[in-house]
C-alpha cells in the first residue's frame, strides 16, 4: 500500500490556502496542518507572557516551552496552547498585527520548522503556509502556490470574519492589513514568503473554492501515478 504523500500550499495572507487545504485533506484522508497558527499560537503566547515584540530571545525561549496542539472541529480546526483552547483568540486583529515580527524570529522558524517536519515525517499530509514548499518540505512532491488579488482577499476574509462572528474592520482596512502582513512575510531575512521554483502557481481570483480543490486533487492525482 502506497502511504501518502506531502503536499506543500503557500501564498500571501488570506488566499484561502487554509480553507482549501483542509478540503483536500479530508478528500485525501490525509492529516492537515496549519503552520500559521503555530506562528500564531506562539505570538499569542509571548503577548499573554506581557512580552514585547522586540523582546526576540524570551520569545524563542517561549516558543520550546509551550505545547502548541491541534484537534478536528468544524467548520475549522481547534488550536490549542498548552491545555487551553485558543482557536478565536489566534485570530483577532492585535495578532494579525504583531505575528509577522514574531515570524520573523529566526529562532522561533527554527523550533516552528522542526515541529512541522516532525508532523509531515510520515507523509499523507497537506501543510500550509508561507516556506513549506521552500524551507520546510523541500522534497515534497507536490507544491502549490496560492495567489489572489489583495482585494479579493480582503473581500474574502471580511465575509469569513462576519460568518465567524469574529470583530471586523473595514474592507479598506483589512486590505491594508493584508498588504502590509504581505510586505513583511516577503522582504524577512530568514525563509521569507517566496513561490518555490518548482511550484504550480494557482490564481485563485477567479475560481470558486470547489474549483481550486479540484484542481490540487488532480495535481496529487497525478503525481500519486507517476510515483
Ligand atoms: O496563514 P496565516 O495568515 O494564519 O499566518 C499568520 C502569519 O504567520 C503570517 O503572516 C506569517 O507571518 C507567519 N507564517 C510564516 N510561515 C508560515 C506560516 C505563517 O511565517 N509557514
Amino acid at each position: 500500500m502506497t502511504k501518502g504523500i506531502q503536499v506543500a500550499i503557500d501564498g500571501p495572507a488570506s488566499a484561502g490556502k487554509s480553507t482549501v487545504a483542509k478540503l483536500v485533506a479530508k478528500r485525501f484522508n490525509y492529516v492537515y496542518c496549519d503552520t500559521g497558527a503555530m506562528y500564531r499560537v506562539v505570538t499569542l503566547a509571548a503577548l499573554r507572557a506581557g512580552l514585547t515584540m522586540d523582546q526576540a530571545d524570551k520569545i524563542a525561549e517561549l516558543a520550546k516551552q509551550i505545547k502548541i496542539g491541534f484537534q478536528p472541529g468544524e467548520p475549522e480546526q481547534r488550536v490549542f496552547l498548552n491545555d487551553d483552547e485558543v482557536t478565536q483568540d489566534i485570530r483577532t486583529a492585535q495578532i494579525d498585527n504583531n505575528v509577522s515580527a514574531v515570524a520573523a524570529i529566526p529562532a522561533v522558524r527554527a523550533e516552528m520548522t522542526n515541529q512541522q517536519r516532525q508532523i509531515a515525517a510520515n507523509g499523507g499530509i497537506v501543510m500550509d503556509g508561507r516556506d513549506i514548499g521552500t524551507t520546510v518540505l523541500p522534497n515534497a512532491p507536490v507544491k502549490i502556490f496560492m495567489v489572489a488579488t489583495a482585494h479579493e482577499r480582503a473581500r474574502r476574509r471580511y465575509v469569513e470574519n462576519k460568518e465567524k462572528g469574529i470583530a471586523t474592520a473595514s474592507l479598506e482596512d483589512l486590505q491594508k492589513e493584508i498588504e502590509l502582513r504581505d510586505q513583511k512575510d516577503s522582504t524577512r531575512k530568514v525563509s521569507p514568503l517566496t513561490q518555490a521554483p518548482d511550484a504550480t502557481r494557482l490564481d485563485t481570483t477567479k475560481l470558486s473554492i470547489d474549483e481550486v480543490v479540484d484542481a490540487i486533487s488532480e495535481i496529487i492525482k497525478k503525481t500519486q501515478e507517476q510515483l
